[in-house]
């Protein structure tokens, strides 16, 4: 076995790292297979040449850390290894802004000085953390969802019977579409999903609001008795009846 280095990294060997690590992000986000042993072995012949394998294996996963840090997305196949000191994350900073990468967070040297009014985390219950990074280039999903073929004929009565006022507040829609329709949502009182027909009789014109009232609020089921005791046209649907 050669004898490998364990000297501080300098900018060349930093950089080389940084360089292959984008190239793998830059990969992932396009879906480009790659071999990270391959990648490992190209940089010890080059760049690397004073590293060992599993040291340039660290670096990686190490990076891992300092880009979701900096609020950068990650290589999905190197989970982060927090283990560099503050010296390294700011060369890696200045390292990626000098290639435009820009970063979320400035990584400066740890003080002992606390202003006055400065809080120790202990001492607080008020203490509010640093924002959360957060994902620069968040990965996409695909999910299925169940969607219900809806009468336009159904819609378009219930919305234009409406006459741009929330059938559930009795307001004004918030604001005009792009096309300049007021901003009023369908919404069926007895869920499709919950056999519920979708019919004049069961579809109502809400703003926003009382929308996610119906679905997402506490007293959404009071809500929904509202709907069937102000608008007479509605007619309360049993989920056991074929409609
Ligand atoms: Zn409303
Ligand atoms: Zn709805």
């Amino acid at each position: 076995m050669t004898k490998k280095t364990s000297t501080r990294w300098n900018d060349i060997e930093l950089e080389a790292a940084v360089d292959a690590y984008l190239g793998m992000l830059q990969k992932e986000r396009v879906s480009e297979p790659f071999n990270k042993a391959e990648i490992n072995r190209n940089l010890r012949e080059g760049a690397l040449s004073a590293r060992g394998k599993s040291s340039v294996e660290m670096r990686m996963h190490n990076l891992s850390s300092i880009f979701i840090a900096m609020g950068l997305r990650r290589v999905e196949g190197y989970v982060p290894r927090d283990n560099a000191g503050t010296n390294i994350r700011s060369k890696i900073q200045a390292i990626l802004e000098s290639k435009g990468v820009s970063t979320s967070t400035s990584y400066v040297a740890s003080t002992d000085i606390k202003s006055p009014n400065q809080k120790t985390e202990e001492s607080s219950t008020d203490f509010l953390s640093p924002p959360p990074p957060g994902n620069k280039y968040p990965k996409s999903v695909t999910s299925t969802t169940t969607t219900y073929e809806r009468d336009l004929k159904v819609r378009d009565w219930v919305l234009k019977n409406a006459k741009g006022k929330c059938e559930g507040c009795g307001q004004d829609a918030p604001f005009l579409l792009t096309d300049g329709a007021p901003c009023l949502e369908v919404h069926h009182v007895r869920r499709l999903a919950d056999n519920g027909s979708d019919r004049t009789t069961n579809a109502v014109a809400l703003c926003p609001n009382c929308h996610r009232r119906c679905h997402l609020s506490a007293d959404g089921k009071m809500f929904t008795a509202s709907l069937y005791e102000r608008l007479n046209r509605l007619i309360i649907e049993d989920p056991d009846v074929n409609k």
